[in-house]
């Protein structure tokens, strides 16, 4: 689409001509000013063309616009959201961002086009989050109960479902939100892009394991995370570190396929659903409580881990091939521009539905301090933070350009 042609009668002072320019910039127009104040021409052209002194006024292309709402504005200069196509993509405004397309990202970007929003979603991986290194779903009611459903499939049915109802998912790494007038800009490496609100869903970071030689042998032998390979660990002595669910469903999955498996669980007891433990319990899964580990050693590959177990006063040693290093989420660095989201214990403390202090910026999702981490709560938290938002941008209509 050709850029529109903009002439912008200004007086260079009063409210309604800043907000124009702003809506110009905010939609990476370019426009020629003229100042009605300081330029006879101009003030005796607009007296004629208006009767009397006005500003401000727009020509867009063969259009005359005094004093426009934002609707003619986006309609003369053809800027109206198109989900169909993205060619003005850096010059749209979306209703509303989500940042971030996880369990709550792609339930808030669900929820937001029910009501009827233009949602763009933006992730730096493809859409899924934690979902997509879950061996299998338990805890989603109705759904995996019979370990039929990998995390994968749950996260493809959640951003095809996102996707049918009409939001526009990318991919792209948001490096920073700031805050301009009644819009938000979102740069992402995927482009740049406007909208009127946004949805933080970054979720969460993982807890590291900060002990000698997990450095040196990290992705050569220690990983982090539930996400392993059955091949890596066929037949091999392997060490899960952690006590919550992340620990539990690894050990689970190695259980099939490793050697043996040893879960060592910093607590006394493990955090994760009792459920998960008995299922990880069984002939190659033992798990130690209350146990500290202090460093790992080898050669060129992996050979021992040391580790204090509480009543014992001796460090221990335990021969192993490979590492997993679970400890569940940690908090992550706020993207550029959300510093000052206030926090709790390093997540996003909100108000009702998701709600910031900030208007029309709502937060969702393990990225919040949300007291339970599961998928079901999660996606409760990013639909209910869509509906909040679309009641916010209800009732929050964009300002007159007067
Ligand atoms: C091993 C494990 C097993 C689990 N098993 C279960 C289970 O069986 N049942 C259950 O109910 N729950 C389970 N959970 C919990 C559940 O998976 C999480 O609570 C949930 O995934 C959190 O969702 P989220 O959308 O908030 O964040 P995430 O799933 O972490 O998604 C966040 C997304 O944001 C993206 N992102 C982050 N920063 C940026 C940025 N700057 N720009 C663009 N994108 C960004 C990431 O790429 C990611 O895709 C499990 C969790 C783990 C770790």
């Amino acid at each position: 689409m050709p850029a529109a042609k903009v002439v912008f009668f200004t007086d260079g002072v009063s409210e309604s001509n800043r907000l124009v320019k702003e809506s110009l910039e905010a939609h990476h127009l370019s426009w020629t000013e003229k100042n009605i104040s300081t330029d006879a021409d101009s003030n005796a052209f607009i007296r004629k063309l208006c009767g009397a002194i006005a500003s401000p006024v727009l020509y867009v292309n063969d259009k005359w616009l005094p004093d426009p709402t934002q609707e003619e504005l986006l309609e003369a200069t053809g800027m109206r959201f198109d989900v169909e196509s993205l060619e003005t993509r850096g010059q749209t405004i979306f209703d509303v961002i989500v940042v971030g397309l996880g369990p709550a990202g792609l339930a808030a970007c669900h929820g937001a086009r029910l009501g009827g929003l233009s949602v763009l979603g933006l992730d730096e991986n493809e859409p899924g989050g934690h979902l997509l290194g879950l061996t299998d779903v338990d805890e989603y009611l109705g759904v995996g109960y019979d370990d039929s459903i990998t995390g994968r499939e749950v996260a493809d049915n959640f951003s095809e479902h996102a996707r049918h109802v009409g939001a526009v998912l990318m991919r792209g790494k948001v490096n920073s939100i700031r805050i301009q007038g009644a819009f938000k800009r979102v740069h992402s490496t995927g482009g740049n892009f406007w909208a009127r609100a946004v949805i933080i869903a970054t979720g969460a970071a993982q807890r590291e394991l900060k002990i000698q030689g997990v450095e040196q042998f990290l992705n050569r032998g220690i990983r982090y995370g539930a996400q392993v390979d059955a091949q890596i660990y066929g037949g091999r002595r392997v060490c899960v570190v952690g006590g919550g669910d992340e620990a539990m469903h690894a050990a689970i999955f190695l259980g099939q396929h490793a050697k043996h498996v040893t879960v060592l669980c910093p607590d006394d007891n493990p955090s994760a659903e009792p459920l998960l433990v008995q299922r990880a319990i069984g002939h190659k899964v033992r798990i130690i409580p209350g146990t500290k580990v202090v460093a790992v050693k080898g050669t060129d590959t992996l050979d021992y881990m040391f580790f204090v177990e509480k009543g014992i006063p001796e460090e221990q040693g335990l021969p192993i091939d490979a590492m997993v290093i679970a400890l569940g989420p940690a908090p992550k660095t706020p993207i550029p521009g959300l510093e000052r989201l206030p926090q709790e214990n390093g997540y996003f403390a909100h108000g009702e539905g998701g709600k910031t202090m900030f208007g029309g910026i709502y937060v969702a999702g393990d990225s919040t301090n949300i007291e339970i981490r599961t998928l079901m709560s999660v996606v409760a938290s990013g639909s209910l933070c869509a509906k909040r938002l679309w009641q916010w941008l209800a009732s929050n209509p964009l300002p007159k350009l007067k």
